[in-house]
């Protein structure tokens, strides 16, 4: 189907990647995200190519370029305009289990855009004819806002249990409405999808949580039952504390997953570890969500408690404290509480003067350090170690004392006691 009034405003740089390669007798096309987005309004970077070329034709008509994908046939090229692209040698599914597909080239469009999960993802758009292929309807999907799949949804699941989540992903991202015979089998493939890798479950998670607002689209996770069937964890939340834990997430800049994971993983209690380990989040993330989630534990100081303060910053970690306000504000304000709001601004305030005051608040602030209490004869291990952290509890609770000469004489009594 031609639908010849639709005109997009094509980068450069694509249009001459197509041009290059159609010169050469190779159709090439603009499909996927893209294509959809600019149909709803909202231009983006990622045009993706797919092409009749095959990948080491792609690599020998553009130098440099990179291997991305080279097992599914997917070479980058970079454009005119330094960003680089990503062509896709049409492809034909062959055999298919849920989790990975066996794929082979294809020589038409039409075959390629029928592989495709959802309409709205599997509209074509020539970058120098401007001409649009939908065989699928993908426009008139997009127009009602209804998020259905390409050919019988049943079968579309099962080739691939991650279409359900990029499903409801893309339903709450776009706030399209998922067409009844694709949510019937939507709902039907929900128990399958402890069969998907755990990889896959955690890139798609990031990619909710990367939106504007992740609330659509993990609402729809609940009520479909993928919370259940994923992150069993999360199932008790009743209603009220799903909603304003929704709400909390949505508070937090897209920019900022690992503040918004922390807020999602934590609400379970003490699951987070579990549940990052059963998706891959690296040993960084996860070490970075969990001493989020010990300073959302760590409850604020009084406001006039400058050494409460001081305590706090300590046990949290001054590199971490701002995100921890930040955490507790989105939390409160998502309970909807004036009372507990208006109390958080004046405990973060106190928190804040005391970083600003420059108060001592880790052994690196102290004015001695460890080569100080060699020189007093302590050997370095772990009395060293309590000698500070001693001596840091002291400044703690009277920062005047945080003088060379003041903390030497501590020291040493400590010393001499021990
Ligand atoms: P976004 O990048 O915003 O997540 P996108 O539509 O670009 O959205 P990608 O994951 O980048 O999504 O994939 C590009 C295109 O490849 C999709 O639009 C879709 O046509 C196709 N696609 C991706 N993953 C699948 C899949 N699991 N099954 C079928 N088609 C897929
Ligand atoms: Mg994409």
């Amino acid at each position: 189907m031609t639908k010849p009034d639709v005109r997009l405003e094509v980068p450069d740089a694509v249009a001459d990647i197509a041009r290059r390669l159609e010169e050469h007798g190779y159709e090439t096309w603009a499909v996927g995200g893209a294509i959809r987005d600019a149909l709803l309004g909202s231009a983006r970077a990622d045009w993706d190519l797919a092409t009749a070329a095959r990948p080491e034709t792609v690599r020998k008509l553009f130098r440099p370029s990179y291997p991305i994908g080279i097992q599914f046939g997917t070479i980058g090229v970079r454009g005119t305009d330094d960003y680089v692209y990503e062509v896709t040698t049409f492809r034909r599914d062959i055999e298919t289990d849920g989790r990975h597909a066996v794929v082979e080239y294809a020589e038409a469009l039409e075959d390629d855009l029928a592989r495709r999960d959802f309409t709205v993802n599997a509209i074509a758009y020539h970058p120098l004819r401007h001409e649009v292929r939908d065989p699928h309807d993908g426009i008139a999907d997009l127009d009602r806002r209804l998020l259905r799949c390409v050919g019988d949804p049943a079968l579309r699941f099962a080739e691939d249990y991650l279409r359900v989540l990029r499903g409801l992903r893309f339903a709450g991202r776009y706030e399209l409405e998922i067409e009844d015979s694709t949510w019937q089998a939507l709902l039907a493939a929900v128990p399958n999808l402890a069969r998907l890798s755990g990889e896959r479950v955690r890139e798609e998670l990031l990619k909710v949580l990367a939106a504007p607002a992740a609330s659509p689209s993990l609402d729809l996770y609940r009520g479909s039952g993928a919370i259940d069937a994923l992150f069993v964890e999360l199932a008790g939340l009743d209603a009220e504390a799903w909603g304003s834990l929704l709400g909390s997430i949505d508070r937090v800049a897209a920019g900022r997953p690992e503040l918004r994971l922390t807020l999602l993983f934590d609400s379970a209690g003490a699951e987070t570890e579990t549940m990052m380990a059963r998706t891959r989040f690296s040993n960084a993330e996860t070490r970075t969500v969990l001493g989020l989630a010990r300073a959302l534990a760590e409850p604020l100081p009084e406001p006039a408690d400058a050494v409460a303060a001081r305590r706090w910053l300590r046990d949290v970690g001054p590199e971490r404290a701002e995100d921890a306000l930040l955490l507790h504000g989105v939390r409160s304000e998502a309970r909807d509480a004036e009372t507990e709001d208006a109390r958080l601004a004046e405990q973060a305030r106190a928190v804040r003067e005391a970083m600003e005051r420059g108060d001592p608040v880790t052994i690196g602030d102290l004015a001695v350090d460890g080569n100080d209490l060699k020189e007093l004869g302590l050997q370095p291990g772990p009395d060293l170690g309590r000698v500070l952290e001693a001596c840091l509890d002291a400044v703690i609770a009277d920062p005047a004392l945080n003088q060379r000469k003041a903390l030497l004489e501590y020291a040493r009594s400590l010393h001499d006691e021990g």
